[in-house]
């Protein structure tokens, strides 16, 4: 789940009282590249009797494709980690600069000033900063729309190469006694064969577990990508990848995992702890 450290609409004390009025007992923040949200979330669970675990979901490239890995951090982030995500926050400034160079150049004017206010605060510009200023701009009638015609995949605000290798973060992950997750892997729009080539790519980096489940997601697609979990020993999560309430996701909403032998990451010997 997201809070407002990063895109998110929640602060992590709102977040976590949406959690606990919707019955969640243990749940994992993983905002986009950073950790800032972790401290006040995990205070105010504790306040309430529930467990946060530490995480963060974290923007890497394989094969020029943007792949989205979850830390989930039952020590919390040192080391490697740490100055990782420090690399990645400058990574995002730079990147905004340069989406909105080019946001300019289809007439949005100040475009960085103006995602700068939609944001609200000084934490890491995303994509979605600049499509709410699009839309505030009348240049595009909703959220979707600016998506699909500036800043998804392949379009001219999206920016990606600023992103750190896939493995090199899985290092990083590893360094601080983290699991790594991969994030929502039927999103990235991969053949059945690629999807393969990225979770042996993955595991062979020290990856251990993929979400089974990401939001809501169609049955059929879940029972494959379980199999191909199940034949690489990979472990399985679930995310609600929640962002904000009113919309059809709420925490600990998601579609029901098909059946399958995968194990739960929440196993995780290393998860024993938070898990209990
Ligand atoms: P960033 O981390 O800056 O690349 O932004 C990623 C975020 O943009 C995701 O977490 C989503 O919330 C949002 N996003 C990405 N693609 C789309 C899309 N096609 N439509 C709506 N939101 C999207
Ligand atoms: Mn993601």
């Amino acid at each position: 789940m997201h809070s407002t450290a990063s895109d998110g609409a929640l602060s992590p004390q709102a977040l976590t009282d949406v959690c606990h009025a919707k019955g969640v007992t243990r749940f994992s923040l993983t905002d986009h590249d950073t950790v800032a949200g972790v401290t006040e979330a995990q205070r105010h669970a504790e306040s309430l009797g529930m467990r946060c675990l530490a995480g963060s979901e974290l923007s890497t490239l394989w094969r020029g494709i943007g792949i989205h890995v979850v830390a989930l951090l039952p020590e919390g982030a040192s080391g490697a980690l740490l100055s990782g995500l420090e690399a990645q926050a400058r990574a995002r400034d730079a990147r905004a600069e340069e989406i909105a160079r080019r946001l300019e150049k289809i007439g949005l004017e100040d475009a960085l000033a103006r995602a700068r206010e939609q944001a609200g605060s000084e934490r890491p510009l995303g994509r979605p900063d600049f499509a709410k200023a699009l839309v505030a701009a009348g240049l595009v009638p909703d959220m979707p729309t600016a998506f699909k015609k500036y800043l998804g995949a392949g379009k001219p605000g999206d920016v990606k190469t600023h992103w750190p290798y896939l493995s090199e973060v899985v290092e990083w992950i590893r360094d601080s006694q983290g699991i790594a997750v991969l994030a929502h892997p039927l999103r990235y729009r991969l053949t059945h064969r690629k999807r393969g080539q990225l979770l042996d790519a993955f595991r062979e980096a020290g990856g251990e577990a993929a979400e089974l489940i990401s939001g809501h997601q169609n049955a059929d697609v879940g029972r494959d990508l379980a199999r191909q979990l199940e034949a690489r020993d990979l472990m399985g999560s679930q995310g609600s990848d929640f962002h904000y309430p009113g919309g059809p996701l709420a925490p600990g909403v998601m579609s029901a995992p098909p059946r399958c032998s995968v194990t739960p990451v929440w196993r995780h010997p290393r998860l024993a702890r938070f898990a209990a």
